[in-house]
C-alpha cells in the first residue's frame, strides 16, 4: 500500500443531486399515501401492474414527443454497454404501460383498468416539489372511449383527496385540446398569433413556434404569461366530436357534484394527449402547484405499433402530495405498542419468547438488542415512541411476571402483570 493510500480517509459519498432518500421518519406518510391510494384505486376496479424502470429510448421519444421539455432535455439516456441500444430511465409511466399492454395483448379481449406507482426520472433543476428522481401514482383506463371513464378518474381522485384529508387543499381544472385535426388547425392559429410577438418569446418558445406551438402555452416563464393569456383558445375551435366529448365530461362531473374551472390554457406537457385534459392544483406548494395531471390519449397505442385503442389516464406526484400532507400537519404513526427491556441472560431468553408470543397475537413489539444498563434501555424504549415499556429483570424472571411502564399517558402507574395474563391485559388496555 502506498503512503498516500494509507493516509486518506475515504470521503463519504452523497446521493445524486435531486434524488432523495425517504427516511424512516417520513416513510409512514408515504406508506399511508400508498395504502390509501391503493384502496381507492381498487374500489374503482383498477388492477396493479409493474413495469421495468428502464425502457428503449424510442418508446419515450415516440410517445411523449420530440419537441417537449421531457424529451429535449430531461431524459436520463444511456447506451447499453453490451448491445449498444439506447435506453432511458422512465420519465413517466403511461408509455411503459401502453408498451406492456401492446406486448401482452392486454386489451385484446376487453378493456383494462390498471394502475402502478414508482420512481420516475427527469433531469430538472431540483427545487421544492421538483426532483430528478420522483414518484408517481399512475392510473390508466385502456380501451375506453369515454367520456365516462375520463370523469371516473377525476371522481376517483376527488375520493382520494377526501380519504387523505386534502379535499380543501386542491382544485380541479379541465380543458379539451381537441382531436388531431382540430389541433392541426389550432397550431396554425397559434403560429399566426405568436409570430408577430416573436421577439418577446423565450428561446424555447421561439424554437417551438415552428415545431410545436401548442407547447408555448405550457411555458412557465412568467414574462410570457400575458402573451399566452391573450392567445386564441383551443376550446373555441373544437370539432363536433371533441365538443360532444367535452360536454359529456362536464355532464358527468356536474352529476357527481364536482366543482371545476375550465382552464383554456391547460395543454399538459406531453404530446400524446387529445380531447380531455385535467389537472388538480394547489396554491400551497409555490410554483410546483400541480399535484395530479392527466387526460385522454386515443392515438398512443397506434403510434406505438398497437391497434387503435382509446385510453385515458393520469399521474399524481407523490412528493408533492406528501408535502401537502405535512403542510396539513398530518402525521402517520408507526410507533410500536411495546418495547421490551431485559437485564440478565435469563431475562433476555424470556423476553425473546415473550416478544414472539406478543407478535403472534398481532402486536407490534420491539425487543431491545445490544445490551446496556436499564437506564439506557429505558431511554431507547422512550425514543421508540412505544406506548409501553415491558420490563424483565431478575425479580420478574423469578416471579414469571412482567413490569409494565406507561411511556405516553400521564397519571398511569407502573404495574406488574403475570406473563401468562399479559395478552389479556393488553387486550383490555388497547380497546
Ligand atoms: P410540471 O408542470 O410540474 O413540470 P408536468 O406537467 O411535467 O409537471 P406530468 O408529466 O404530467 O407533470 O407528471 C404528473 C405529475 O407528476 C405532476 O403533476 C407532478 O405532481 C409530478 N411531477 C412531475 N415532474 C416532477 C418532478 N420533477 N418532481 C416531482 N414531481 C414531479
Ligand atoms: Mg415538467
Amino acid at each position: 500500500m502506498t503512503d498516500a493510500a494509507k493516509n486518506t480517509t475515504p470521503t463519504a459519498l452523497q446521493a445524486v443531486r435531486g434524488m432523495n432518500d425517504i427516511l424512516p421518519d417520513d416513510a409512514p406518510l408515504w406508506l399511508h399515501l400508498e395504502d390509501t391510494a391503493r384502496r381507492v384505486f381498487e374500489q374503482y376496479g383498477y388492477r396493479f401492474l409493474r413495469m421495468p424502470i428502464v425502457e428503449p429510448t424510442p418508446l419515450f421519444v415516440r410517445s411523449i414527443g420530440e419537441a417537449t421539455d421531457v424529451v429535449e432535455k430531461e431524459m436520463y439516456t444511456f447506451e447499453d454497454k453490451l448491445s449498444g441500444e439506447s435506453l432511458t430511465l422512465r420519465p413517466e409511466a403511461t408509455a411503459g404501460i401502453v408498451r406492456a399492454a401492446i406486448q401482452h395483448s392486454l386489451t385484446y379481449e376487453r378493456p383494462q383498468r390498471v394502475w402502478t406507482h414508482g420512481a420516475m426520472f427527469r433531469h430538472e433543476r431540483p427545487q421544492k416539489g421538483r426532483y430528478r428522481q420522483f414518484h408517481q401514482l399512475d392510473v390508466e383506463a385502456l380501451g375506453f372511449a369515454g367520456p365516462d371513464v375520463d370523469a371516473e378518474q377525476i371522481v376517483l381522485l376527488a375520493r382520494l383527496w377526501k380519504a387523505l384529508g386534502l379535499e380543501s387543499s386542491v382544485t380541479l381544472k379541465i380543458n379539451s385540446i381537441g382531436d388531431p385535426a382540430d389541433r392541426r388547425a389550432y397550431r396554425e392559429t397559434l403560429a399566426a398569433y405568436f409570430s408577430p410577438h416573436f421577439n418577446a418569446l423565450d428561446d424555447d418558445s421561439k424554437r417551438r413556434l415552428s415545431t410545436n406551438p401548442l407547447r408555448i402555452l405550457d411555458s412557465k416563464n412568467p414574462e410570457m404569461q400575458s402573451i399566452i393569456e391573450n392567445a386564441p383558445r383551443m376550446l373555441e375551435q373544437l370539432g363536433a366530436d371533441a365538443r360532444a366529448h367535452f360536454d359529456g365530461l362536464r355532464r358527468w362531473l356536474d352529476s357527481a357534484g364536482l366543482v371545476y374551472e375550465i382552464d383554456t390554457r391547460l395543454v399538459r406537457g406531453l404530446d400524446y394527449y387529445n380531447r380531455s385534459v385535467f389537472e388538480w392544483v394547489t396554491d400551497r406548494l409555490g410554483a410546483q402547484g400541480t399535484v395530479a395531471g392527466g387526460g385522454r390519449y386515443d392515438g398512443l397505442f397506434e403510434s406505438l405499433g398497437g391497434k387503435p385503442t382509446p385510453a385515458c389516464g393520469f399521474a399524481a406526484g407523490m412528493e408533492r402530495l406528501v408535502l401537502l400532507l405535512k403542510e396539513n400537519g398530518q402525521n402517520a404513526d408507526s410507533a410500536p405498542l411495546a418495547y421490551l427491556v431485559h437485564q440478565s441472560d435469563a431475562a433476555a431468553a424470556l423476553a425473546w419468547r415473550l416478544a414472539e408470543t406478543l407478535r403472534d397475537a398481532g402486536h407490534d413489539v420491539v425487543l431491545h438488542a445490544g445490551g446496556g444498563s436499564m437506564k439506557s434501555q429505558m431511554k431507547k424504549a422512550d425514543a421508540s415512541g412505544a406506548r409501553f415499556a415491558l420490563i424483565l429483570a431478575e425479580d420478574e424472571v423469578r416471579d414469571g411476571a412482567v413490569t409494565v411502564k406507561w411511556l405516553r399517558e400521564t397519571g398511569q402507574t407502573q404495574q406488574t402483570v403475570p406473563i401468562d395474563g399479559l395478552i389479556a391485559w393488553l387486550a383490555a388496555i388497547t380497546i
